[in-house]
């Protein structure tokens, strides 16, 4: 297969950044996405050109790095599946396929598709852990715990902290992602008796690095490639809210 890439190359934060065009032939339908860029790098590295930047880690969906808008969408076309789970044979031949990074002001541009996605770290020390000393795992039946909170605080957990709910929201609101992170441990055992500060050190951490505002347009739920649920969202809300009245 052969395809036209328009690609976004910018050196570093601070230059000047544009699409560049290049085109690469003979791309197995088989290969993934990464497998298809590799080739391009290799074609790039043999011309005396500069490899073009981008993050990929796991290549099995799981460790979130690979942050690409591919053709407008999160981690491209298909629903549920990240960027490095995408095959060529997705597209058809000869098609033009336009890859830029996440763009938001809270995930600045390292260098061409690479962003600094730091600042969910920084929100995840705010509070996104369990601080009580649970020991080793225990017996998945002697854990005291109802099926149902089981399955949701699992449904959370599934986040994989990529950053594609804020990419394709309007305002780049990182709610989807800390609503998963808050709901994770409020549904287990070991991490409800510390909820309310959590809650609200995740929350005051998002404000502080300038994510934006959820206007529940639900872009964030159908670009998250492990489909969390925005009723985390609203979870979310109801923890801060309860956190905000029982804390006065
Ligand atoms: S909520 Fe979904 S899109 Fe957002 S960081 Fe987690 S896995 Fe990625």
């Amino acid at each position: 297969m052969n395809f036209t890439l328009h690609v976004w190359r910018q050196a570093g934060p601070q230059a000047q950044g544009k699409m560049v065009t290049y085109h690469v032939k003979d791309i197995s339908p088989v290969s993934s996405f990464f497998e298809m860029l590799d080739v391009l790098n290799a074609q790039l590295v043999e011309s005396g050109e500069e490899a073009i930047a981008y993050e990929s880690d796991c290549l099995e969906g799981i460790c979130g790095c690979c942050s690409l808008m591919i053709n407008g969408k999160a981690h491209g076309p298909d629903r549920g599946t990240t960027t490095c789970q995408l095959h060529m044979r997705r597209f058809k031949d000869g098609d033009h396929i336009t890859v830029e990074p996440w763009r938001a002001k809270a995930f600045p541009i390292i260098r061409d598709l690479v962003v600094d996605r730091s600042a969910f770290d920084r929100i995840m020390q705010a509070g996104g852990f369990v601080s009580v000393n649970t020991g080793g795992a225990p017996d998945g039946n002697a854990i005291p715990i109802s099926k149902e909170e089981a399955d949701t605080a699992m449904d959370a957990a599934q986040c994989i902290g990529c950053g594609a709910c804020v990419a394709s929201c309007k305002n780049a609101s990182a709610m989807l992602f800390v609503a998963a992170k808050v709901s994770q441990f409020a549904h287990l055992v070991q991490g409800y008796s510390e909820r309310r500060r959590r809650v609200l050190n995740m929350v005051e951490a998002m404000d502080r690095e300038g994510f934006g505002n959820c206007t529940n347009q639900h872009e964030c739920e159908a670009a998250c490639p492990k489909e969390i649920s925005v009723r985390f969202i609203a979870e979310l809300n109801r923890e801060y809210l309860t956190a905000n009245l029982t804390s006065i």
